[in-house]
């Protein structure tokens, strides 16, 4: 603490992020980057960009990339909110739709972020517990309440909610908005951004981080009612006008229109992750049903604190959480063949 800080700073619990090592050849399979670059023609889009007009400020409100978006969804731009990455535009979410008397919902076992949010926003907040089987219950979510948000699929789980039950748990609280985090949602999932029209209710967010292999660029995005999309734009242009930059705005927008190599990305990495859950297993591990870019693993014998370790020493990063519940399993994203080769193989000579 410091005399000059304004009071709250001593106060919060900001958000740990998976690591970033600064050694190069490590097998990185911690923070569930694609492991297969940004589309070409993306690059070629943000090369474009490099010209003496970066003395210029860029579109505050980023109209090329949200109507790459809509063109996509088959929706409108005024339906889409563009920020800088989409842990931005959830922080967005928090303040300017989650202020209020009833405390908001999240699963106890879900993206840690959003309790450092109501913790800086001073939004009181209740975890629900994920069942057994670490599934979201949709009737747990069925009572009072200022807000619901989950990620579907669920992180750090993998797991993916039925767009019928997202649609139980919208019907049951007309009166709330529900934001569904779909950082995921391309690697196996159905969108609910289908539903926008139908619930006035529903926040979709998403981001170019995991499908589209641009962390580095921060660009994620909002789809919902207009009226939602407003108060994000009424909050950012009281925060930020100009959260995206022309290179940002290029290059997440070309990247949405190269529709054939997104694909092809994503399907390349389902099907590493068939493969690595089944050599997972036959290790003695079990893996969680996994929609996402990443798989939930825990061994019976094996300590994951121990494990997550052993692999550090050996160049092999993975994520483990010290965490009530979760405390005895690795979450590890699915990289190219031989990172997850290399895996496997450091796993059977531990
Ligand atoms: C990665 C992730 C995000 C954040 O994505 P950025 O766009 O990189 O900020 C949000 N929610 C969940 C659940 C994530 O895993």
């Amino acid at each position: 603490m410091s005399k000059f800080w304004s009071r709250f700073v001593n106060d919060l619990v900001p958000y740990v992020p998976g690591e970033q090592p600064k050694v190069a050849r490590l097998v990185k399979l911690n923070t569930n980057e694609s492991p297969y670059g940004p589309s070409p023609k993306a690059i070629a889009a943000m090369q474009a960009e490099l010209t003496d007009d970066l003395r210029l400020y860029p579109d505050p409100s980023g109209d090329r990339l949200r109507q790459s978006v809509a063109r996509y969804y088959g929706i409108e731009a005024n339906e889409v909110f563009v920020g800088n990455g989409s842990d931005e535009v959830l922080a967005h979410a928090f303040q300017g739709l989650f202020q209020h008397e009833a405390p908001l919902l999240f699963p106890d076992i879900s993206y840690s972020f959003y309790p450092v949010y109501c913790g800086l926003y001073g939004i009181d907040y209740e975890a629900i517990p994920l069942d057994e089987s670490f599934a979201i219950r949709a009737s747990d979510y069925a009572r009072a309440n200022g807000g619901i948000i989950f990620p579907n699929p669920n992180a750090p789980t993998g797991r993916l909610l039925a767009l019928e039950v997202v649609e139980e748990i919208l019907a049951a609280s007309p009166d709330s908005v529900v934001l569904v985090d779909e950082a995921y949602i391309d690697f196996g999932g159905q969108s609910a951004i289908s539903l926008i029209r139908r619930y006035p209710n529903l926040l979709v967010t998403q981001t170019l981080s995991k499908s589209r292999a641009l962390a580095g660029l921060r660009v994620g995005f909002a789809v919902g009612h207009p009226d939602l999309i407003e108060a994000l734009e009424r909050i950012k242009n009281s925060f930020n006008s100009y959260p995206l930059d022309r290179v940002a705005l290029a290059g997440a927008a070309a990247a949405f229109d190269d529709v054939d190599y997104f694909e092809q990305s994503c399907s390349k990495v389902i099907d590493s992750r068939g493969v690595l859950t089944r050599e997972l297993e036959a290790l003695g591990f079990d893996v969680l049903p996994s929609a996402a870019n990443f798989v939930f693993a825990s061994h019976p014998k094996r300590d994951a604190g121990a494990l997550a370790a052993s692999l550090r020493e050996q160049g092999i990063i993975v994520r483990h959480f010290k965490q009530p519940r979760i405390a005895q399993h690795l979450r590890i994203t699915v990289g190219t063949p031989e990172q997850n080769a290399a895996l496997i193989e450091a796993l059977r000579g531990l």
